[in-house]
């Protein structure tokens, strides 16, 4: 029987064993788990898994982005900078840097109304075009910080995507009795009772995380 990898946290789902967390019986093929079924670690849908062992799929970047700085761009290198002064105990410097990054913000004109489709369309673009470009450049540049960066990016991002797709199906009744979990750290949005022990993609521990929604 077959085995299936989570790209968001790694478990795996091996149908010889089943997942006892959802009663789901051993030997249960991965196409036999029911829609609903989500990874017993990081709660990603079944759409985020992958047959192990399976032939990658090649993506093949060609067109590199302009570097020209933007103003979105330049308001998160200030607020990384405002980081790295706090760091060394250098207040005022990441005062400073932290009002820029704010003021560099605010210049860029907030989208008026976003749909649910649009959020979609966002999180989709995404995972096939703009991870993938900032994966090649970061290999390119053997930027091995920026690249767990990306990956990290990655993993949040699909996580994302799952949660849209299960909110489609489910809707309110997602977060029903239930609190959201914010991991500060990477992103990563866990919906359950309780916080996982630690983060799937970052590995901060579980008292890292912010609640949400309770
Ligand atoms: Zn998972
Ligand atoms: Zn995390």
């Amino acid at each position: 029987m077959k085995k299936y990898l989570c790209t968001v946290c790694g478990h795996i789902y091996d149908e010889d064993a089943g997942d006892e967390k959802h009663d789901i019986a051993e030997k249960t093929a991965f196409e036999l788990l029911p829609d609903k079924w989500t990874c017993p670690v990081c709660g990603a849908f079944k759409s985020q898994f992958r047959e192990l062992n399976a032939p990658k799929i090649e993506i093949k970047v060609e067109h590199l982005p302009p570097s020209a700085l933007t103003a979105l761009k330049g308001s998160a290198i200030c607020s990384n900078l405002a980081k790295g002064c706090e760091k060394q105990q250098k207040a005022d410097e990441a005062a400073i840097y932290n009002s820029l990054a704010k003021e560099l913000k605010e210049s860029v004109p907030h989208p008026t109304s976003v749909s649910f489709s649009d959020l979609k369309k966002g999180v989709e673009h995404d995972i096939s075009s703009l991870i993938p470009m900032a994966k090649k450049v970061a290999e390119n540049h053997h930027d091995r910080g920026a690249l767990r960066a990306v990956t990290w990016a990655e993993k949040v991002t699909r996580i994302h995507q799952s949660l849209l797709e299960r909110h489609e199906k489910e809707g309110p009744a997602l977060v029903k009795d239930k609190n959201v979990y914010l991991c500060p750290v990477c992103g990563f949005i866990f919906i359950d009772e309780h916080a996982p022990s630690k983060c799937p993609v970052c590995g901060v521990p579980d008292w890292k995380f912010e609640i949400v929604v309770a």
